[in-house]
Parts: structure tokens; C-alpha cells; sequence
């Protein structure tokens, strides 16, 4: 991708740099509480929205300003260099919203694509189920047509922030008689409908990012579907291209920012809790999470540049969320290696917890989105083309 800084760009990159100095907002900000924290980015979100910095892409019709993509990618990348929080809507802008773009009719875009980019409205993601998850296909969520409805029964889990969600992107099995992947479609379900449950599951943090959804005879009006009935899958496959791959460039940004984060509470601990004579070894440590970090930038942009240019995002993607799991995760294994001494005995709780909660949340990267082996499987079966046994 071309990122060359003509005149206009650089003109939006000091309107952002402005706007950022105005409205000064770092990750330290962000409440622990997960409540408040959702709160506490919403209005953020909407603040940047307002100022034409999210969704600035998108088409215009669906509430966006139309703009070329390589300029939210700019928009992004001076926000990483600010520190700037991430945005609440991490579904609906990376995952459900772009499925939205490709596949609702115009009514269902104008009704749910603005609220998504200004955060008025939280969307979750219902694909997974107990005996469904790398094997998406053997999902047993059922709608039955009636009447104008669908009648939705089954469970969900996995579910994140869904009991903060307003919106649900659904899978279920539409046509029990259609080969698995070809009787599935995809419901926009109210979640404040009667007969849908939510169990919110409390993790090793203490904090409770996914559920447990239930439906129990739920119905859906039949306007809600997305697509063609038997489309889910094709819905699926798009929505899991944006969440493994051009995802990521928040994700390269947000790390980056927290590996600036991570030399800055080096540099504060030197004279204190790491022994001068460790240095070579601290900078090595360092040093390879920067190489990570620019290996993961340089392939989400070339997979970004080809979507940019029209090019579907297909199973490349599997191989930038291998390198997204590996970025992440030994990021925040060797921010506990260096910094456990002076967290451990951090006067400074709050910060210390922000390590340690960075630190668990980039277990799951390996799991979410698709497990490494299953992406190992794609890269194989549909990249190396090996033969599937
Ligand atoms: C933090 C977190 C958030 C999530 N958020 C959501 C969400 O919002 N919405 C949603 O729908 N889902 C969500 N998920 C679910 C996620 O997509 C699934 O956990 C994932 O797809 C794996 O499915 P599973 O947990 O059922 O494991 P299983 O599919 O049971 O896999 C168990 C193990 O077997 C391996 N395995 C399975 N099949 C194969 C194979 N064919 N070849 C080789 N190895 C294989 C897997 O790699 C894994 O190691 C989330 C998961 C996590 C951890």
C-alpha cells in the first residue's frame, strides 16, 4: 500500500494531531471496571466520530465520509502515536459492521451502520456454540420460519460483550434438509427481545468479557435477515476475513502503542528494579518485539493494500492472525518478564493491573477469531495447497 504523505495528507495528518492534542485521551484513562470502562469509550468514540475520524471510509449513505481507505488507516496510525484508547464498537466496526456494508439492503444499512460508527448501539457476535466452535459448520441454533418470524431456539456462548450488546449478528440453521454449511443464515437479533438470555461468564481477571447467550423461542422478524436465507456461511467466512485480518491493523496499532508504553516503564524502572548490568539482554528482549511489531505492520498493510484494491480478503488473513497471536502474546510474556520485580511491588496499583490484565487478554488471541491450528489448517489446505489429511 502506498502510504507516500502527499499535501492532503499531511494536512489531515495535523488535523488529527490537532484534534488529538484538544482532546488529550491515553490508554491510562480507560476505567478498569468493565462497565465503566465500555462507558468511558463509547463517549470517546463518539467524540472521534463527530469529528469524522471513524468510519472514514465507509460510504456516505451509511452514516460514513466516503473516503479513500488508505486515509482512516493514516487516522489510525497517528491515533497508535498518541496513545489514543481503542474504540467501544470492536465487533460492529471490525467484524459485523463490514459484513453489514457488503450484504444489508439499503433500509437495514441506513437502521444499523450509523449507530455502530457513533457507538449509540453495541453489536455481538453469535456464531460460536458449546459443540460449534473451530467446527462452525455443525451449529445447531435453529429459526424456523413463521408467518412474518423466525423462531429462534438454542445457545450461543463465547458470546463478548453481549450482555452490553444491543445488536446480535446470528448464526443459525435455517434448512435442517441443506447440506450443513448451506442451510445457515444470518439474523440481526434485538437482544432485548423476550425468550433471549444472557449469563455473562467472570474470567481469570475477574472481569466477564464473553457469555452465555440462550433463545428460547425468540422470534425474529423475517426484515432481519442479512443476506439470502443459506448465506450465513458466506456472511461467516466474510465477517471472519475482517476479524483474522484487516482487524489487525488496529491491533498492530494498539501494540505498538503498547510497546511505547512497555521502553517508557523500562526506562522509568532502570535505576531501580533492573540491574544495568541485564541491559544487553533488556534491549534484545525489546528489540524483538519491535521486529514482531514490523513484520505484523508490513503484512496487514500488503493484505490491506490487496482489499483496497479490490482484492477479497480470503485466506491470507489466516496468516496475519498467526502473527497478530504471536506478536501479541510475546509481547506481554516479556512485559511480565521485565517488569514482574517492580509490579509485583508496584506502589502504583492500577498500572500494575493494566500489565497484568494486557498480559491475560492476549492469552485468548490464539483461541478468538479461530484457534492457530485451525488457521494453520487454511493456510495449508487453501494457501500451500496440501491435501487435507
Ligand atoms: C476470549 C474469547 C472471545 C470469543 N468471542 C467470541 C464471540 O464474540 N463470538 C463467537 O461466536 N465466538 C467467540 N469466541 C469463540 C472462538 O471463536 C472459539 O473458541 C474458537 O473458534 C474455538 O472453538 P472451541 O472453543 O469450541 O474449541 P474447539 O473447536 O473444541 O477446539 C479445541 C481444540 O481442538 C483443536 N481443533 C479443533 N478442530 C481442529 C482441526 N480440524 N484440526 C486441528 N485442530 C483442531 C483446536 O485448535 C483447539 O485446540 C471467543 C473465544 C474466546 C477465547
Amino acid at each position: 500500500m502506498e502510504l507516500s504523505a502527499s499535501a492532503q495528507e499531511r494536512a489531515l495528518r495535523s488535523e488529527v494531531a490537532a484534534f488529538l492534542e484538544e482532546h488529550k485521551s491515553t490508554f491510562d484513562d480507560v476505567p478498569r471496571e468493565l462497565a465503566a470502562r465500555l462507558k468511558h469509550l463509547r463517549a470517546w468514540q463518539k467524540t472521534c466520530y463527530d469529528a469524522g475520524f471513524v468510519g472514514r471510509s465507509w460510504p456516505t449513505d451509511v452514516g460514513g465520509r466516503g473516503a479513500p481507505a488508505g486515509e482512516q488507516v493514516l487516522v489510525d496510525e497517528e491515533f497508535a502515536i498518541a496513545g489514543a484508547p481503542p474504540f467501544a464498537s470492536v465487533i460492529g466496526l471490525s467484524v459485523l459492521g463490514p459484513a453489514l456494508v457488503e450484504f444489508a439492503t439499503p433500509d437495514q444499512k441506513a437502521r444499523y451502520l450509523p449507530p455502530v460508527l457513533a457507538a449509540d448501539e453495541i453489536w455481538c457476535q453469535g456464531f460460536s456454540e458449546p459443540e460449534a466452535g473451530s467446527d462452525l459448520g455443525s451449529l445447531r441454533t435453529v429459526a424456523v420460519e413463521d408467518g412474518d418470524y423466525y423462531v429462534v431456539n438454542g445457545q450461543k456462548t463465547w458470546t463478548s460483550w453481549a450482555q452490553f450488546a444491543d445488536w446480535c449478528g446470528l448464526l443459525a440453521r435455517t434448512d435442517a434438509e441443506a447440506p450443513k454449511h448451506k442451510g445457515i443464515s444470518m439474523l440481526i437479533v434485538d437482544m432485548r427481545l423476550p425468550g433471549v438470555t444472557v449469563r455473562p461468564v467472570e474470567q481469570i481477571s475477574g472481569h466477564a468479557e464473553f457469555c452465555e447467550v440462550f433463545f428460547h423461542n425468540v422470534r425474529v422478524p423475517k426484515s432481519q435477515l442479512l443476506g439470502a436465507p443459506g448465506q450465513g456461511w458466506s456472511i461467516a467466512m466474510h465477517a471472519f476475513g475482517h476479524e483474522r485480518g484487516t482487524s489487525a491493523l488496529r491491533a498492530q496499532i494498539r501494540l505498538s502503542s503498547a510497546f511505547d508504553h512497555l521502553v517508557g516503564a523500562v526506562r522509568e524502572r532502570l535505576a531501580t528494579d533492573i540491574d544495568p548490568a541485564r541491559m544487553a539482554e533488556v534491549e534484545c528482549t525489546l528489540a524483538k518485539s519491535l521486529i514482531d511489531i514490523e513484520v505484523l505492520r508490513q503484512h496487514t498493510f500488503r493484505m490491506v493494500g490487496g482489499a483496497l484494491n479490490g482484492k477479497e480478503v480470503g485466506a491470507e488473513s489466516s496468516t496475519v492472525k498467526l502473527l497478530r497471536n504471536r506478536t501479541e502474546q510475546n509481547l506481554y510474556v516479556r512485559a511480565m518478564d521485565l517488569l514482574s520485580t517492580s509490579l509485583a511491588a508496584d506502589d502504583k496499583p492500577e498500572a500494575a493491573l493494566a500489565w497484568y490484565d494486557s498480559y491475560l487478554q492476549s492469552r485468548p488471541v490464539s483461541v478468538f477469531g479461530g484457534t492457530e491450528q485451525v488457521q494453520r489448517n487454511i493456510i495449508a489446505n487453501r494457501i500451500l495447497n496440501l491435501p487435507k489429511s
